[in-house]
C-alpha cells in the first residue's frame, strides 16, 4: 500500500491488523489453551493418585488397628509393624513422586506465564516507535488508578504540520520523523513517566507525581531538543529540518479521573495549535463550568 502512493486509512489499518495481527494472537491463544489444559490433566492424575494412594494407606492403618486388637504374639505383632513400616515407605515414594509430578507442572505454569506475558506485552506496543499503543497506555492507566493520580502530570504531545512532511518528504520519512520524535520523548521523559503513541503523530507522556513547574520544564526541553534536532534523510545526504511539536499540560487535580485530565491536557494542546505551533501551554487547574 505504501509502494503504491496511499496513505493508509484507520480502515485499512484495521484490516491490516484484523489479517496479520489479531490472527497471530488468536493462534498464540489457541496454542496456550492447548497447553494449559494439559497441564491441568496432569495435576489433576496426580492429585486422584495421591488420593487413592491416601485412602488405600489409611484403609490399611484401620485394618492394622483391628489386628492389633486381637494379636498377642509378638512375632505376629513385629509382622505386624514390619507391614505398617512398608506401606508408610511405599506412599511415602509415592506422594513424593506426586510431589515431583506437581512441581514439573508449576515449572511449566511459569513458562506459561511468562509466555503470555510477553504476547501481552507485543500487544500493548506500537511496532514503529516502541512505545506503548492506545491499549498499553489504558492498561498503563488503570494500574496507576489504583494508587489514585494525584499529582500526576499528563504531556499531550503533537507533530506541527506533519501532513506537510508527508506531502514533502513521502510517507516512509514521515514514519522516520515520528519515531525520531517519540525516541527524543522517550529519552526526555526517562524514568519519570509513562510515553504512549495514541495516534498517528501524537504522543502522550504520563508522568507519575510532578509539579506544574517540573512538567513544564520537561516539555520545554522536549520541544528544544525537537526544534534542534536535525532528522536525516538516507537516501539524500540531507537532513529534514523545521519538525516541531506543540504541547499541552495538564496536572492531575484532587480526585479528577483520568478522562478529564486528558481532555484539559488535549485543550492545553490546542491553545498551543492556535496560538502558533511550536509551544508549550500549561492547562489552567480550574476545571471545565460543564464538568463536576
Ligand atoms: P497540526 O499542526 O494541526 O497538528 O497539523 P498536522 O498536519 O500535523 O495534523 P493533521 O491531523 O491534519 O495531519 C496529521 C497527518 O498525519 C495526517 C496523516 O496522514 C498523517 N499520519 C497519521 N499517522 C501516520 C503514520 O503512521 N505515518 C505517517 N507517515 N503519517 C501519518
Ligand atoms: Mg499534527
Ligand atoms: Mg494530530
Amino acid at each position: 500500500r505504501i509502494a503504491g502512493g496511499k496513505l493508509l486509512s484507520d480502515a485499512d489499518m484495521e484490516q491490516l491488523f484484523d489479517e496479520h495481527v489479531a490472527k497471530r494472537d488468536i493462534d498464540s491463544s489457541m496454542r496456550m489453551r492447548v497447553q494449559i489444559q494439559k497441564v491441568i490433566e496432569q495435576v489433576s492424575e496426580a492429585t486422584s493418585q495421591a488420593n487413592s494412594e491416601v485412602t488405600e494407606y489409611s484403609r490399611g492403618l484401620g485394618e492394622y488397628q483391628q489386628r492389633l486388637k486381637q494379636e498377642t504374639n509378638r512375632d505376629a505383632l513385629a509382622g505386624l509393624v514390619n507391614s505398617i513400616l512398608g506401606d508408610t515407605t511405599r506412599v511415602r515414594e509415592k506422594t513424593g513422586d506426586i510431589r515431583q509430578n506437581l512441581e514439573g507442572s508449576n515449572q511449566e505454569v511459569e513458562r506459561l506465564r511468562e509466555e503470555l506475558e510477553m504476547a501481552q506485552g507485543l500487544a500493548l506496543m506500537d511496532p514503529l516507535t516502541g512505545l506503548l499503543n492506545r491499549r498499553g497506555f489504558e492498561t498503563h492507566v488503570r494500574k496507576l488508578e489504583n494508587d489514585g493520580l494525584e499529582r500526576c502530570g499528563m504531556l499531550t504531545i503533537d507533530i506541527d504540520h506533519f501532513k506537510a512532511i508527508n506531502d514533502t518528504h513521502g510517507h516512509l520519512l514521515g514514519d522516520r520523523v515520528i519515531a525520531a520524535v517519540a525516541q527524543i520523548v522517550k529519552t526526555s521523559v526517562g524514568d519519570k513517566g509513562e510515553v504512549a503513541r495514541l495516534g498517528g503523530e501524537e504522543f502522550s507522556a504520563l508522568l507519575g507525581g510532578t509539579f506544574p513547574s517540573a512538567a513544564a520544564e520537561l516539555a520545554e526541553r522536549i520541544r528544544v531538543s525537537i526544534e534542534k534536532g536535525r532528522i536525516r534523510r538516507q537516501d539524500r545526504d540531507e537532513s529534514i529540518g523545521g519538525v516541531t511539536v506543540s504541547i499541552g499540560i495538564a496536572i492531575c487535580l484532587p480526585g479528577e479521573k483520568f478522562e478529564a485530565l486528558m481532555e484539559r491536557a488535549d485543550r492545553a494542546l490546542y491553545l498551543a495549535k492556535t496560538q502558533g505551533r511550536n509551544r508549550v501551554i500549561l492547562a489552567s487547574g480550574i476545571r471545565p463550568s460543564n464538568s463536576r
